[in-house]
């Protein structure tokens, strides 16, 4: 199987959709900068709702800034030991996140080696771009769920669909939308979102099966 890239938004037959998460405000509770394990926070509805996305074969990948590494808050090490905290969370409840990405760079960080201007910190579409290559994924039929209008402008540079939820800073986003950005759904929590993904993709479905009994 080769590798196509979708540069045209054209979905690829053999690539598959995914569901991308951003993490605070949307995955767990948005505490500013998490810098301690303990201060993970789930949101009662968070296992239940990477299950069911699980149970529908979509890979879920968390796309998180973590522009306290840059700004010298914390390592990369509690970046990824957090993220094993999150994993094994799930995993209790028979969820799983298929990968985490997560962009450590600020171009007014501290630590020399983070403080540049990349293009994986949200709203680029460098983490989304980088885990469709790794995991075989096609944007274009990909969603992308977030409470920051960055998430929905990382969504539209990389040409997924994008929801915004109202945790977090969600509903304070909601209530200054920016010019030119509009998600293709703003819905109240990541349970709501992971439902119209799974409706979005019954109905992308029936279509495919009517098309193909049409020919
Ligand atoms: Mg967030
Ligand atoms: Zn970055």
């Amino acid at each position: 199987m080769t590798l196509r890239r979708s540069g045209q938004g054209r979905p690829s037959p053999e690539l598959r959709a995914a569901v991308f998460l951003d993490r605070d405000g949307t995955l767990i509770e948005d505490v500013g900068y998490l810098d301690r394990v303990e201060d993970i926070v789930f949101y009662p509805w968070t296992v239940d709702a990477v299950r069911a996305l699980n149970r529908a074969g979509l890979p879920v990948v968390v796309v998180t800034n973590q522009a306290g590494v840059a700004r010298g808050y914390f390592t990369e090490e509690f970046v990824e030991g957090a993220h094993r905290e999150i994993a094994a969370h799930l995993a209790r409840g028979g969820a799983r996140i298929d990968a985490f990405y997560y962009c450590p760079h600020h171009p007014e960080g501290v630590v020399a080696a983070y403080a540049i201007r990349c293009d994986c910190r949200k709203p680029g579409a460098g983490m989304i771009e980088r885990a469709a290559r790794d995991l075989g994924i096609d944007p274009s039929r990909s969603f992308m769920v977030g409470d920051k209008w960055l998430d929905i402008g990382a969504a539209r540079a990389a040409g997924a669909r994008s929801i915004l939820v109202r945790t977090g800073v969600g509903a304070k986003e909601e209530a200054r939308p920016p010019v030119n950005l509009t998600a293709d759904a703003i819905v109240n929590n990541l349970a709501e979102a992971a439902s119209w993904i799974l409706l979005q993709r019954e109905v992308m479905n029936a279509k495919s099966r009517q098309i193909k009994s049409e020919i």
